[in-house]
């Protein structure tokens, strides 16, 4: 069994945990799991994670308004996202960004509010998780100017970008992804990161990895990514756990409970 176990992305305030949530995080210490980055993709989900983060010692919040959330934001979303900050147990602005999977139409709203976002979690000095569907050159400029620290969650780039986010001293997140038979890119951006700038995460109750595809993916999935990244590295799997869960520590300014 393994310990160290930090999922730095995951959607606990889903209604695919609503039936089973307090039995599942309970379970969660006692199977090796040290933290938990739950992350909100509006204001009413930002809200809920910051419960569960108050609730469960080992959960911590993160508050932002996703890129496919922002097209009927309020004109206050701004002043409410700066309450949501200044919560207990909130560590980062996130998940925000861009997602160009869908309809173009929404682009410029999504950009402006990948921005305003970035410029208040530079203001309070917290990290951002960026969401990058598709927006690689969007999403790279705009770090690139404004510079914020963070991760790059969910990492579908090439190594070249990779290195670009690293040069900016911002994290890689790398999740289920990388066990997926077509992966290619992740592989190889599992390689390539290193040791200081990866990060492990889910996206539960999305990106379960192989062996479990078609379920609910849950923090309890995560060494079979590890497994994975562990072994393209040709590293020792709990080394990685325990490297990467230094490293959301580090990121994330959260303490280790021992
Ligand atoms: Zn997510």
């Amino acid at each position: 069994m393994y310990n160290n176990i930090f999922d730095t992305h995951a959607h606990y305030d889903d209604e695919r945990f609503s039936e089973d949530s307090e039995e599942l995080l309970s379970s969660f210490l006692s199977d090796g799991i040290s933290g938990v980055i739950s992350c909100g993709v509006n204001a009413e989900s930002s809200k809920a994670n910051i419960e569960l983060a108050k609730k469960y010692p080992f959960i911590y919040a993160a508050v932002g308004y996703h890129g496919l959330n922002t097209e009927d934001l309020t004109v206050d979303y701004l002043e409410i996202l700066c309450e949501l900050v200044k919560e207990e147990k909130v560590v980062a602005v996130g998940e925000i960004g861009l997602d160009y999977h869908y309809e173009k139409e929404t682009r410029d709203i999504q950009l402006e509010v990948f921005r305003r976002q970035i410029e208040l979690a530079n203001e309070y000095d917290l990290p951002v998780i960026v969401h990058d569907r598709e927006a690689h050159e969007d999403t790279l400029n705009i770090l690139k100017e404004l510079k914020p620290k963070g991760v790059v969650h969910c990492f579908s780039g090439s190594v070249e970008m990779a290195k670009e986010i690293i040069r900016l001293g911002m994290y890689i997140g790398l999740g289920g992804a990388v066990t997926f038979k077509n992966a290619v890119k992740p592989v190889e951006v599992a390689k390539f990161v290193p040791e200081d700038r990866l990060l492990l995460e889910t996206d539960a109750p999305y990106m379960t990895p192989v062996p479990f595809r078609g379920k609910r993916c849950t923090s309890l999935h995560i060494p079979y990514t590890a497994e994975k990244i562990a072994e393209v590295r040709g590293i020792d799997t709990q080394y990685l756990l325990n490297i990467t869960d230094r490293n959301a520590r580090m990121l994330f300014n959260i303490k280790s409970y021992d």
